[in-house]
C-alpha cells in the first residue's frame, strides 16, 4: 500500500493555478500522475497519510479546474480532513 507524503506541483496548460505533477511516498520518491493511476488500475490502495489520518486516493480523467486538460489527475475524498487532503500535503 504505497502512502504519499508529499506531492509535486506544476502550473496549469493555461497558467491559472498550480495543479498535481505527481507523488512522492517516504523517503522523497516521486511517482507521476500516471504512475498512481496504473497503480490504482491495477489494484493497488494508495492512501495519503498525515496529521495521524489517511486518505484514499482516487483517479479522475482531468484536473477539474478550468479548462486545464492535465489527465489522468488524482485527487482524495471531498470528506477528507484538510491535513490528509492530497491538495494540501507539503510539496516535494
Ligand atoms: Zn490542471
Amino acid at each position: 500500500m504505497p502512502t504519499v507524503t508529499k506531492v509535486r506541483k506544476e502550473w496549469s496548460d493555461d497558467r491559472s493555478r498550480r495543479h498535481i505533477k505527481g507523488v512522492c511516498t517516504a523517503g522523497d520518491f516521486y511517482h507521476s500522475r500516471k504512475e498512481v493511476v496504473d497503480g490504482i488500475d491495477s489494484g493497488q490502495r494508495w492512501v495519503t497519510a498525515a496529521g495521524g489520518s489517511e486518505a484514499v486516493i482516487r483517479k479522475m480523467p482531468y484536473c477539474p479546474v478550468g479548462v486545464c486538460l492535465a489527465t489522468p489527475y488524482i485527487t482524495t475524498r471531498a470528506d477528507s480532513s484538510r491535513d490528509d487532503n492530497l491538495e494540501n500535503l507539503p510539496e516535494c
